[in-house]
């Protein structure tokens, strides 16, 4: 069977090929060539990528050097569709290490190789897929219940399928997606590349944006979800209340409630909680706020009911949501007051609204691994490097204002973008730059939409406090009133109650709510002692605030989670669990990791990282070499089994 990512072979005119590679990534496209060609030499010559920055695809490569490399291409990819688009042969490892350097204009050290190989499979093995038990009988006799079919359920759904086991998901929406379900708001769109977005072993060249909008990404999880025929396994608009371990029978019993209210329940060998940490809406409980009478909804539950044209909208919050929210309705409405208590640093991205152009998803679809190159050119100047500079250096003198050297470099690249946009403009440069160290909460992506839409007439930004709310206005605490029509909430989510409302008891009856209280915590984020056979996807101390993406990381974690699924099958165990020394030094070391980054430094006043307590337990500090290489399989010394 041909490579997946070998291209599918075409039989393309040489105008339009030559028409296709005007937007390509040119350095992506070199790469190509060498699979088509066979011929190294070509990236070994003056013609190469000149430095590296986060979605700079051209590697700022001059006009007269891309066009070099165009005519070059024409000509290689003549010849190659010439031969009838052969599978090209696969390329040597060191010759592939190589390709990595040249690509990104820096040594991409050892440790990393296996990981990108694995994210890139250009090979066409898809290598996090996992080898279960093979005895029928006994994987029938072990249901599994996925609690949510988000990204990373819909993903646990695909594995154990894979694998033979029987599942059902629960899913409290009545569709597919999670977080790109339930936030339909205006302007809604990932803020990751897509071409690295999206599971590892699907190709990848549909997408139409290079950071899609919300439809297009729930569409995506929908086509995955039909691809794999996971849809006969869901339960949707049911909820999972609770779910209680029986140590008697080794099995969970969860209890559902379904959408007309009838409660339920199932019994699994194996619980995989895969509900997210961003999809209970925090709305703050400023004074007043139920005397408010006009229409008002958080931004993940927009009311599309409500039209917004012509009216004076009020909205609250402007964190990564907001950030979305402001520049996709100022036009439509008579007015926008945007109340933000936290100025947000901001990523230069110019491709971040920008369509991917027939060309490219032709190369996407054809070129030799083009794809896959791509996905690494993205993921790598966004996979370890962001936690350098989140890194705090004690001994750098003025901590308030950056934490290190490198940190205090990002801030002047940071500033000089908003500043290079509003100079002219100095209430509002005062408005807008932060007075916290760069990446010191959640970095937004931007090509200058926030900015120009602040500095519309019908837009006014306050970044004075809220005092309290009226029926018809919110007045701040100087005591000015700003009326409104509309008010919208983009204030968050209740991210720090890991797993809340769901009541799950483990062995002996212990509440794990009640265990964690404002600390949770898990090894690796996936297993908790006295919690037998209960797995987390997007657990306590792995959301990612330096880079990588969290589908990188369900991938990861789900691998973990087949691993342990398949040592109890093996081995005929009942229960798997982790030790509770294991669980606690891995806790230790990772809130001593996180004491050494600038998401905690004191310097920031507010951020949803944090609990009631001002610790972080929901963030993850570690490389993602390391988070990859900690899960590719469990080891099982780590773990007591418990015997049937
Ligand atoms: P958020 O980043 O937590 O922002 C919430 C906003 O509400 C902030 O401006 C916050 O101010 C404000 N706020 C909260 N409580 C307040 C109070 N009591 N009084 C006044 N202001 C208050 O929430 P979000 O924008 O929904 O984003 C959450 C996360 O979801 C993001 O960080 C990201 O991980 C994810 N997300 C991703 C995308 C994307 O991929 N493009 C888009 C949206 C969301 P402070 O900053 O002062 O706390």
């Amino acid at each position: 069977m041909r490579n997946p990512h070998a291209g599918v072979p075409f039989d393309t005119s040489d105008e339009a090929i030559a028409e296709a590679l005007v937007d390509v990534s040119i350095p992506t496209l070199m790469l190509s060539l060498v699979h088509m060609s066979g011929d190294p030499s070509l990236i070994r010559g003056p013609l190469r990528p000149a430095g590296l920055f986060l979605n700079e695809v051209q590697g700022y490569m001059s006009e007269e050097d891309k066009d070099e490399v165009r005519s070059i291409a024409v000509r290689v990819i003549r010849e190659y569709r010439d031969r009838g688009c052969p599978e090209p042969a696969p390329v040597s490892a060191e010759l592939l290490h190589e390709m990595m350097e040249w690509l990104v204009c820096e040594e991409v050290p050892a440790e990393y190789v296996p990981m990108l190989m694995e994210e890139m499979e250009l090979d066409g093995t898809d290598a996090r897929r996992t080898g279960v038990h093979s005895d029928p009988a006994a994987r029938a006799a072990f249901p599994v219940v996925v609690i949510g079919c988000g990204q990373s359920g819909l993903l646990a759904g695909i594995r154990l399928k894979e694998a033979g086991i029987p599942f059902t998901i629960i899913e409290k929406n009545a569709g597919v997606g999670g977080t790109w379900w339930e936030n339909t708001y205006p302007g809604a769109r990932v803020d990751v590349g897509n071409h690295f977005y999206c599971y590892s072993f699907e190709p990848t060249d549909t997408w139409t944006e290079y950071f899609a909008r919300q439809p297009e990404l729930q569409a995506y999880f929908e086509s995955v979800m039909h691809k794999y025929a996971i849809e006969p396994h869901v339960r949707w608009s049911t909820e999972v209340l609770g779910a209680a371990w029986d140590d008697r029978t080794g099995t969970w019993t969860v209890r559902t409630r379904a959408g007309d209210g009838t409660e339920s329940t199932l019994e699994a060998r194996a619980v995989i909680s895969a509900v997210g940490q961003l999809n209970r809406p925090h709305i703050p409980d400023i004074p007043g706020r139920d005397t408010w009478a006009g229409p008002s909804f958080h931004s993940a539950r927009w009311d599309h009911s409500v039209d917004l044209s012509g009216q004076r909208v009020a909205m609250i919050g402007a964190g990564a949501s907001g950030f979305q929210i402001a520049p996709a309705i100022a036009d439509g409405v008579e007015s926008l007051t945007v109340f933000q208590r936290t100025a947000q640093w901001m990523f230069p991205n110019p491709n971040y609204h920008e369509t991917v152009g027939p060309g490219v998803r032709w190369a996407l679809r054809h070129l030799p691994f083009y794809g896959r190159w791509y996905r690494f050119l993205i993921l790598w100047p966004g996979c370890d490097k962001g936690l350098e500079a989140a890194r705090v250096d004690p001994n750098y003198p003025d901590q308030q204002r950056a934490v290190s050297e490198m940190n205090e470099l990002t801030r002047q690249m940071f500033t000089e973008w908003i500043t290079g946009q509003v100079d002219d403009d100095p209430d509002l440069v005062a408005k807008v730059v932060p007075d916290y160290p760069a990446t010191g909460k959640r970095t937004l992506q931007d090509n200058g939409s926030w900015l120009r839409t602040l500095t519309r007439d019908n837009v006014d930004l306050v970044r004075t406090g809220i005092d309290h709310i009226e029926a018809d206005a919110v007045v701040t605490v100087d005591g000015r009133r700003y009326p409104a029509d509309i008010l919208v909430y983009a204030t968050g989510f209740t991210a720090t109650e890991v797993l809340s409302p769901m009541e799950i008891s483990g062995r002996g009856g212990v509440d794990l709510r009640t265990l964690w209280g404002e600390r949770p915590a898990a090894y690796l984020g996936i297993t908790v002692p006295g919690f037998p056979n209960l797995f987390c996807l997007y657990g306590p101390g792995t959301n990612l605030a330096h880079g990588g993406s969290l589908i990188f990381h369900a991938e990861c974690q789900t691998r973990y989670v087949m691993g342990c699924i398949a040592a109890l099958l093996a081995g005929d165990h009942a229960a798997i669990e982790c030790r509770q020394d294991v669980h606690d030094g891995y806790n230790d070391r990772l809130q001593a990791e996180l004491d050494t980054m600038v998401w905690s430094h004191p310097s920031i006043r507010h951020s949803w990282y944090r609990n009631d307590e001002g610790r972080i337990y929901i963030l993850s500090p570690w490389r993602l070499v390391d988070y990859w290489s900690w899960t590719r399989e469990p080891d099982l010394g780590e773990f007591v089994l418990t015997d049937r």
